[in-house]
């Protein structure tokens, strides 16, 4: 990698290295040619662009369709030390003429702009007096008709840098691209000779799977019972079923709220942030919401309705993971769902008045057909992630051990003696740990924390090493689930055993449990080798949260779970070991990063003189 460019990664960004991809997109750039990207969500486009615009002379203009986004992003960049701004309608004119007045005298590296912007008199003076280096669209696949964002603004990219003195570096980033959208971004955009990157569709951390329960909503119900300390998205295909599913999560004490068409914009804008800085748990939406949503710590996508086709199957399940960790996508589907996608279809082609019969029957036909591989999808028995990536044209391979399907091999097993294990170490350490700590004790982890306690000497320790963590965790789930478990939420969430754990104790019933091989879920396990320190991973959300709150921006903006993780691993004693914390680049270690000491040395002193038996 060039000096430069490293650096920049690491002062600005805190790593030291590319992910898969982005170095020949940046390298390209900087040598002046334009660049195609189809890369999936999460896989780190926005390096792609940023990187090359801190490194050229001149200012990056980029092209954003959601305003959500551009502020977050734009928040992100300044946290890091970039000097960003952002125009769109979200701005009273007072401040559109403060950032256009510091545009002007070059504050700015990198400008993000909606697409309808461009053309308003004052942007357009602007543009063509200042050097604009790059022009980065975003969420390239709103050009096409094909794509299933369509923004009719977007077509006009062109026609805006036709007016420019000098023709700028175009670079177009999507995370999804058919070959007939491919072929409209290039041919739209004009790319010349760029540099293309396809990382392939593929995200590894995301498992998927497909559920018929009886009662969708207890599924849910249940499933945010076991899953205590994650986020996440509920889907719904009407304002009806969202409405009613976020009263009752929310009856059940999972704070949820709720996103769709129906409500006014006040509230979706009040919810939606609520959501991005984790002030509630669960967002319960229609499709309506999501374009544009950066959130990195989503856990789980749940679809409650099929949706109308793979396209946005994938890219709704794709905001799970962003940050690279573990997370669930679950399609809930009833054979009634087919009737009421189709139902969907041609309501929504009635209500188009600009359409001729034909073109309806043109578009009924196409919608029908995607409707139909969607259904395939629900119901197939073989793997979901091939079926996944052959529809976006990429060869897998038949098996990826990371979906239900291919995890069906489950078997009914009896695991009283594992539940009577978990719940002995749970009593044995005081039940004042969450499900990490119990799960590493069972199965025999060598962590410093567990030393520290002096926990290996408990004879539980490594009773269940012959299972991996994942089985041990459903067991643990399993538990909540079923009532003998039950989380208590604090700073962190915190294990406890209920009245009913007696009747497994005392050996009056036995416990069965599909029990999956877990040799899959190999992409998965290997983010979690390291299992984090819950209670550290506490204080320091906790502190991320305060810095936050203060400056008013999402958390992630501060620090993302991925980074706060690795400062529980690797839990730094200096500024100098802090800097090697992946994701703490200068700026951010400057700001920040005596503070996030100060609370991992307290934590350390204070874990190394507790009583393991007390
Ligand atoms: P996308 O736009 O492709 O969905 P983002 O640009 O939002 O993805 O990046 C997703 C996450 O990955 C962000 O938290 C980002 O900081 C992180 N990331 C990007 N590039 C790298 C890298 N080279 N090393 C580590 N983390 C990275």
């Amino acid at each position: 990698m060039n000096q430069e460019i490293a650096s920049i990664l690491q002062k600005y960004y805190g790593y030291s290295q590319f992910r898969k991809g982005q170095e020949e997109i940046v390298q390209g750039i900087l040598s002046g040619r334009d660049a195609l990207a189809i890369m999936p969500t999460g896989s780190g486009k926005s390096i792609c662009y940023q990187v090359p615009a801190i490194a050229m002379d001149g200012i990056a203009l980029v092209i954003s369709p959601l305003i959500s986004l551009m502020k977050d992003q734009v928040s992100a960049l300044n946290q890091a030390g970039v000097r960003a701004a952002y125009f769109n309608s979200s701005l009273t004119s007072r401040q559109m003429a403060a950032a256009m007045y510091n545009a002007k005298q070059g504050m700015y590296k990198i400008i993000y702009v909606a697409p309808e912007r461009l053309f308003t008199d004052v942007f357009l003076d602007f543009a063509q007096q200042a050097s604009i280096s790059l022009l980065a669209v975003d969420e390239a696949h709103c050009i096409s008709q094909w794509g299933h964002d369509f923004r009719p603004s977007y077509t006009r990219i062109m026609e805006f840098v036709e007016q420019l003195p000098r023709r700028p570096v175009v670079a177009a980033f999507t995370a999804t691209a058919t070959q007939q959208v491919k072929q409209d971004i290039l041919n739209q955009l004009r790319l010349h000779n760029p540099v293309s990157v396809a990382t392939g569709f593929d995200r590894k951390n995301l498992y998927f799977s497909v559920e018929r329960p009886y009662d969708k909503t207890e599924f849910i119900l249940q499933y945010a019972a076991s899953h205590p300390d994650k986020t996440g998205i509920v889907y719904c295909s009407t304002r009806k079923n969202v409405d009613e599913l976020c009263e009752q999560l929310n009856a059940r004490g999972v704070s949820s709220l709720r996103y769709h068409a129906g409500l006014g914009d006040r509230e979706r804008l009040e919810n939606q942030e609520a959501f991005l800085f984790d002030r509630c748990r669960v967002m319960v939406a229609t499709n309506a919401f999501g374009m544009g949503i950066d959130k990195s710590n989503v856990s789980f996508v749940i679809h409650y309705n099929m949706p109308m086709n793979i396209e946005q199957y994938y890219q709704e399940a794709g905001r799970a993971g962003r940050d690279g960790e573990p997370a669930d996508c679950i399609l809930l589907y009833s054979s009634s769902d087919v009737r009421l996608c189709r139902f969907l279809i041609d309501r929504g082609l009635e209500d188009s008045e600009t359409l001729e019969e034909e073109q309806k029957e043109l578009l009924r036909h196409r919608e029908y057909e995607k409707l139909k591989q969607m259904t395939f999808y629900a119901t197939i028995d073989t793997c979901l992630r091939q079926f996944l990536l052959r529809y976006f044209g990429e060869n897998a391979p038949d098996s990826c051990d990371n979906c239900g399907n291919c995890q069906e091999n489950g078997q009914m097993t009896d695991i009283t003696e594992a539940a009577r294990d978990l719940i002995a170490i749970l009593v044995k350490t005081g039940q004042r740990f969450g499900a990490g700590m119990v799960v590493d004790i069972a199965t025999g982890a060598k962590t410093a924390r567990i030393a520290s306690f002096g926990f290996e000497r408990l004879s539980e320790y490594g009773s269940l090493s012959g299972m991996d963590k994942r089985q041990v965790r459903a067991i643990v789930d399993h538990l909540i689930t079923k009532g003998y478990l039950a989380v208590l939420e604090g700073d962190y969430p915190v294990l406890k055993v209920t009245r009913e754990s007696s009747e497994l104790r005392n050996g009056h019933c036995r416990l069965l449990m599909k029990v999956f091989a877990r040799k899959g879920r190999a992409a998965a396990q290997k983010v979690q080798d390291h299992q984090v320190d819950e209670s550290l991973m506490g204080k320091l959300k906790a502190l991320r949260k305060q810095f936050a709150d203060r400056l008013g921006v999402p958390a992630y903006v501060v620090f993302t779970d991925a980074s706060l993780r690795d400062m529980c691993v690797k839990q730094p004693e200096s500024l100098a070991q802090m800097r090697e914390v992946s994701g703490v680049g200068a700026v951010k270690l400057e700001r920040y990063g005596d503070a996030f000491l100060t609370v991992i040395r307290e934590y350390a002193g204070r874990t190394r003189q507790e009583d393991p038996t007390e």
